[in-house]
């Protein structure tokens, strides 16, 4: 290994490209690559390519910040837009071929172990929503996965009949880097569901016992699973998001991975400067799921990330009817047409179910504003790995 890095101090401003071999996931495992960090980040990449059984071959460093940013190889060019399309061209978004699925079966699960439990909402919230991440460490294979892909809890303990308990999908809501960017933890999203039956109140089995679960208890982990909700590798793409709730999961991995610092260090290869445009709908405002990192990212990124939300029991649609996010959608009918006629936008929708055709009947009038069929048009979207959806 050669080592390049002249003096380094706390206060180096300087970043540092480490040449890896065998370290990431699929074709970037036989490939050589090349990872970019600030100094402050150096060791911990370092101990994190060890870990995964990396060959780190050459560190080196002579460019600042803003020099290694600009010196990140530009990827291939899209085609241009054309102008004024009528129909959205079809653009192949993401190679699927280098996804993890499977890795842990339900016969055969990974035992994470829970690292953190809190709350994700304020007082006079309704219900409980807990963000839970589990550590990954010491898994054979190492249990690894990427934005919006999802896991598989199997809850302890058996059910009425005695058999246990079956699997739950959870959208996954950290970046594949995981919320301490060491690459081996993942992270959740859960709301506890309750519901009434004869007067009872019932508790969802396995969101309860994830909102409940304390630091250090092991948990059976399956996956990951999923290809519908990846996001694509343009720096440059529009990206609009419409999350109800818990549904916000696999957009907060997005959004961490476009905005978050030690994210944008750690990937060189995307430093997002598109547009992410995120719809969220929630009950209450202390309902709003990660707020402060959302009001975060948009004093910092004003140009590239807007933050558009419905407060269903706060706020009134122009019907008088509860705010929904269909309705802050209507509202902005028009532009969102007009992104969406630029093949480097993409639209995820995650949340619950209802909100769909809503969403469909809100894209029907700005379409048809435009002369165009939007019955026609979503299917095309869609073929086009343009248009992704994961409701419940
Ligand atoms: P929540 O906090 O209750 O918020 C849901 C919001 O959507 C509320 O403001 C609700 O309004 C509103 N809403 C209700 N009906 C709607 C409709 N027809 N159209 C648009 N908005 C509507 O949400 P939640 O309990 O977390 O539920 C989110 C859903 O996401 C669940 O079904 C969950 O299964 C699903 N999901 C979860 C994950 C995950 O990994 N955690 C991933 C994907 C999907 P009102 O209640 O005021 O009417």
């Amino acid at each position: 290994m050669r080592v390049t890095t002249g003096r380094a101090s706390q206060s180096d401003s300087r970043m540092f490209t480490v040449v890896v071999e065998s370290f990431g996931i699929g074709r970037q495992r036989r490939a050589e690559r090349r990872l970019t960090v600030p100094f402050e980040q150096l060791q911990s990449l370092m101990q994190t390519i060890a870990a995964n059984g990396g060959r780190i071959r050459v560190v080196s460093s002579d460019l600042t910040t803003a020099e290694a940013v600009a010196a990140t190889p530009a990827p291939a060019a899209d085609p241009a837009p054309q102008a004024a399309p009528t129909v959205p061209a079809p653009r192949a978004a993401v190679s699927h071929a280098d996804v993890p699925v499977n890795l842990y079966k339900p016969k055969d699960p990974f035992l994470g172990t829970v690292t953190e439990n809190y709350s994700l909402v304020g007082e006079g919230a309704i219900g409980r929503v807990n963000h839970i991440t589990f550590d990954l460490a010491g898994g054979n294979p190492q249990l690894h996965y990427v934005e919006g892909q999802s896991i598989g809890i199997i809850p302890d303990g058996t059910d009425a009949n005695g058999k246990p308990h079956k699997l739950r999908l959870y959208s996954i809501a950290s970046t594949r880097h995981g919320d301490n960017l060491e690459d081996i933890t993942v992270s959740l999203c859960v709301r506890q569901l309750q519901y009434e039956k004869d007067g009872e109140t019932i508790n969802g089995v396995c969101s309860t016992f994830l909102c409940d679960i304390e630091p250090g208890a092991k948990v059976k982990i399956t996956g990951p699973v999923g290809k519908e909700m990846l996001l694509p590798p343009d720096e440059d793409a529009t990206v609009i998001m419409l999350a109800t709730g818990t549904g916000i999961a696999p957009m907060r991995a997005y959004l961490r991975r476009m905005f978050d610092p030690g994210e944008r260090a750690r990937n060189p290869e995307y430093q997002f400067r598109g547009l992410a445009w995120l719809f969220m709908g929630a009950p209450k405002t202390p309902n709003l799921l990660y707020d402060d990192d959302l009001k975060r990212y948009q004093a910092e990124f004003p140009d590239n990330f807007r933050y558009t939300t419905a407060i269903s029991r706060e706020q009134q649609n122009a019907k008088g009817g509860r705010m929904y996010i269909q309705d802050r959608v209507l509202e902005h009918a028009d532009e969102i047409f007009a992104l969406i006629e630029n093949p480097k936008t993409h639209v995820y929708m995650c949340g619950l179910r209802g909100m769909e055709p809503g969403i469909d009947e809100a894209m029907t009038a700005a379409a048809a504003a435009k002369g165009l069929d939007w019955s026609e048009l979503r299917p095309q979207l869609k073929k086009a790995d343009r248009w992704h959806v994961e409701t419940y």
